[in-house]
Order: C-alpha cells, then sequence, then structure tokens
C-alpha cells in the first residue's frame, strides 16, 4: 500500500476501540487529514506519544483509499511545557478547535498551519507573554486568514472615516466599526489603544506589544469569530 509522510500538528485525538485513536491532524498542504493511530494505547506502543493533541511532527501514515493508518512519526515538537499550567494549556486547546473548525479536507491550510505553530511556540515557551494576548492575535490573524478581515478604519455603514485616535463601536455582524450616528444593533465597545492594536497586529503580526485590556478585546474578537464560523468553540467558556 501507499505510504505518505504528511507534516502536521495533532488537532483532536478520539479513542477507538480498545486500544485505538483516530488523530486529526492539520496538515499545511491537504488541511485537515484524519488518520488512525492502530494499537497507540497499548502499553509499549511507539506510536503512544505521537497520539496526543499538540504533537508536530512527520506522520508517515499507509493511504487505502481515502483512510490514512499511522505507522510512524518523527516528532519535532510536543509543546509539552504547554500541559504544566491549565490557563495556558485552555488558550492552547482553543487555538486547535478554532483550526479544526476552519480546516477542510485536501483544502491548503499553509497559512494557518504556520499561524497555529507560531502561536504555540510564543504559549509554550515565552512565558513572559500574556497567554489571552497571543490567543487575541491568533483570533485576529485567524479571521483575516478566513477572509473576514474585519474593517477598522471606516464605518461599515457610512464609509465614514473614523479618526485614527478614537474608540469606536465595532459591529459584530458587519465585522467593523461604526461611527456614532449608525450604532445600533449587536455592537461592543474598542478603545482607542485597542483598535490600533488591531490595526498594528493585522499589519505587522505577532510581535505588536500587548494592551491592558485583554479581556474585553478576547470577548470582541471571540464573539466576531465564533459568529463567522457559526459554531461556539467548547473552551471558550473557561476563557478569558
Ligand atoms: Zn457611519
Amino acid at each position: 500500500m501507499p505510504s505518505e509522510t504528511l507534516e502536521g500538528i495533532v488537532l483532536r485525538v478520539a479513542n477507538y476501540r480498545e486500544h485505538d485513536r483516530m488523530l486529526t491532524l492539520l496538515t499545511p498542504g491537504k488541511g485537515r487529514v484524519d488518520l488512525l493511530s492502530r494499537g497507540c494505547r497499548r502499553p509499549k506502543s511507539c506510536l503512544m506519544s505521537a497520539s496526543e493533541s499538540f504533537v508536530q511532527g512527520e506522520f508517515v501514515a499507509y493511504r487505502n483509499q481515502d483512510r490514512y493508518t499511522l505507522t510512524s512519526c518523527n516528532i519535532s515538537e510536543s509543546f509539552y511545557p504547554v500541559r504544566l499550567n491549565a490557563y495556558r494549556m485552555t488558550c492552547g486547546a482553543y487555538m486547535l478547535q478554532l483550526a479544526l473548525a476552519a480546516a477542510h479536507p485536501e483544502q491548503e491550510a499553509d497559512a494557518l498551519y504556520g499561524l497555529l505553530t507560531d502561536c504555540l511556540h510564543r504559549l509554550c515557551y515565552e512565558t513572559d507573554k500574556n497567554p489571552l494576548m497571543t490567543v487575541n492575535s491568533f483570533l485576529l490573524l485567524f479571521a483575516a486568514d478566513n477572509g473576514y478581515r474585519p474593517r477598522l478604519n471606516h464605518c461599515v455603514h457610512c464609509q465614514k472615516e473614523i479618526a485614527p485616535k478614537q474608540g469606536a463601536m465595532f459591529d459584530i455582524i458587519e465585522g467593523g466599526i461604526c461611527c456614532r450616528n449608525c450604532a445600533k444593533g449587536a455592537l461592543m465597545r474598542l478603545s482607542a489603544s485597542q483598535l490600533q492594536w488591531m490595526r498594528d497586529t493585522l499589519k505587522n503580526g505577532l510581535d505588536v506589544p500587548a494592551v491592558s485590556e485583554d479581556k474585553t478585546l478576547f470577548e470582541v474578537l471571540r464573539r466576531y469569530v465564533e459568529s463567522r464560523l457559526e459554531t461556539t468553540i467548547k473552551s471558550s467558556k473557561f476563557l478569558p
């Protein structure tokens, strides 16, 4: 049977039969891939350490039509330190679940894969960084990557420019800020510094300095992204 090597991160595991587990991977080239890890829950199985959420590496699997069965894995990163802190673990699990909600089989996911890898590294090894701000960056860049980059310079209704030093109301349905005259419906307040952080992050990526109002920012971004995904992600109940 043909064998394939898939670079990926384990987004989800589900126990199956007595000793097996189904793994769902995010791969850059093929998007979401489900594979069977046969016997991985037997003591001494060489597949045990690869069959856990967060594990990143090269997964070797044989393919029978569209079903993959894992034969070996060369682990490059297990993001182990994430497991040592319950809050960081929740943040990490939330990002995995968002990636799972957005990834599709046979659909390239290069940008999402890169973003997830960078954010997990930050969560795991840059412990001076606020974990919730890493999640906020992930949510915002994830939205942009999925085609719903929020509009942050002009009112989404009347197109009036909003002065850069002002805060504004964010319209969850329309996906952007709105001016005072157009404010109605599902709105959430963004301060001037939160708005500037969002503009800077969309432009420069993950290295923008954190804002202090991280929790209200999370609430806006979470509601926006989850409404676009048309789902509620379980682990967000434990955040912020
Ligand atoms: Zn307006």
